[in-house]
């Protein structure tokens, strides 16, 4: 049996969707895009969407769109995919990475304040928070809602607000994600969503922004069509722009995707409760939260590998990425912590201070496979591997550390 980590849902209306906007000729700037769009802000609960060509750009568009550039920084957390940190870094704005929640992943609203109470001060008009080291503006918040589970969004918002941070949420692991009842992607100034192939939904590659200012969302469609003006004629540039736009064929795909996305979710929260019954019997491993109070969309399912005698899990979580690639299992680390990145090494002030939560969970964490049409064969067979790869991976080690020892 081969299972995969990941897997798009794809049905026959799906395909004819595609398949109509082909035979319809209008293949971008098309009746589709605006189609989607409404649908999505009605989906998430915000004013305006804007679709854009990936999760990537809706989130390098919010950097641009809310101003933040050379001189700024981010506050943000490390444990997250590069996307995150990188659009800052596009607008040569700065990513600071704060420690997150050891029990959610998430950024920890103690460690933002704590990075700011200590780095920060007001700079002498009161306008704009300095970081002390370097003198750059602080100028957002940027919360990820990792694997689909909210960040805790209350005391974030307290604290964009009482330090005039923009806040803006990468939601693109989190669509359908409630937090106190309201989705995600609607508690930030502006919020961005996702749809490569391995996401919730998928237009095969995607993204979108959604905000309730219409400013910002007219901006950010400016930008995405290489800064021309909705009005004005094609080769009128109001602005430096991008081509960030979503064909109609991504977008008809996307709309179809959409009306299913309730079943999908549910699809996967099934699979979900499967493998929790299913591992809630190894003890060698640690499942992920299910907090109360907020619902979670699953976007990949992550356990953490325990630690063996307070050493690190590292080896033997790698022991068992091989273990289940043996037996034709996907699984991923997700995810390395983006400070430890080879390329990252060349920005400094980054890490204001350690990140001891950051480090411990992608030495731990592995993403098992996750997809809405996983069967409870699959599910069986993965869990099942899962146990005897820690036997024999535990095992090799051992034999590894005591030879070690010998010699
Ligand atoms: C998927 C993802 C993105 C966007 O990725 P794209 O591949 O550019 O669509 C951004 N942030 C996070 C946390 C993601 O998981």
């Amino acid at each position: 049996m081969r299972v995969p980590l990941s897997k798009p849902e794809i049905n026959e209306r799906d395909i004819s969707m595609v398949a109509d906007v082909l035979r319809s000729g209008l293949l971008s700037l098309g009746p589709r895009v605006a189609e989607f769009e409404q649908s999505f802000a009605a989906y998430v609960g915000t004013r305006q969407a804007v679709a854009v060509s990936s999760g990537t750009a809706a989130l390098h568009l919010c950097i641009r769109a809310q101003g933040i550039g050379a001189n700024d920084e981010v506050i943000t957390s490390s444990f997250s995919f590069v996307a995150s940190a990188n659009c800052a870094l596009y607008e040569g704005a700065l990513p600071v990475f704060v420690d997150i929640d050891p029990v959610s992943l998430n950024i920890s609203p103690d460690c933002v304040r704590t990075f700011i109470e200590q780095f920060c001060e007001w700079d002498s008009a009161g306008t704009f928070l300095i970081d002390r080291r370097n003198g750059r503006r602080v100028k957002a918040l940027l919360p990820v809602h990792v694997f689909g589970l909210p960040c805790d969004m209350t005391p974030l918002q307290n604290l964009a607000e009482e330090y005039r941070l923009h806040l803006i949420e990468d939601a693109c692991e989190a669509l359908g994600a409630q937090y106190r009842g309201r989705g995600v992607g609607t508690y930030g100034s502006m919020g961005t969503f996702a749809f490569y192939p391995n996401k919730q939904m998928t237009t095969g590659e995607g993204g979108m922004v959604v905000t309730d200012s219409d400013e910002l969302a007219a901006l950010c469609r400016s930008l995405r069509n290489q800064g021309r003006n909705e009005e004005s004629c094609w080769l009128t540039h109001d602005r430096l722009g991008f081509n960030y736009r979503l064909s109609d064929l991504h977008c008809a795909l996307g709309i179809s995707q959409l009306q299913r996305i309730d079943d999908m979710l549910s699809a996967r929260a099934r699979v979900a409760d499967a493998y929790k019954r299913r591992l809630a019997t190894e003890s060698r491993i640690v499942l992920p939260h299910s907090p109360i109070g907020c619902r979670r969309s699953w976007f990949v399912y992550v356990i953490q590998i325990k630690p063996v005698d307070s050493c690190s899990p590292q080896p033997l979580r790698d022991a068992v990425v091989m273990e289940l690639r043996k037996r034709g299992i996907g699984s991923q680390v997700y995810f390395p912590a983006i400070h430890r990145q080879a390329y990252m090494k060349q920005f400094e002030f980054v890490v204001p201070q350690p990140l001891p939560v950051t480090e411990a969970a992608s030495d731990a964490c592995l993403a098992i496979p996750m997809y809405a049409e996983a069967s409870e064969e699959e599910v069986e067979f993965v869990c099942h591997s899962i146990s005897q790869a820690l036997d024999s991976a535990s095992a090799t080690l051992s034999s590894l550390t005591n030879s070690a020892a010998v010699a």
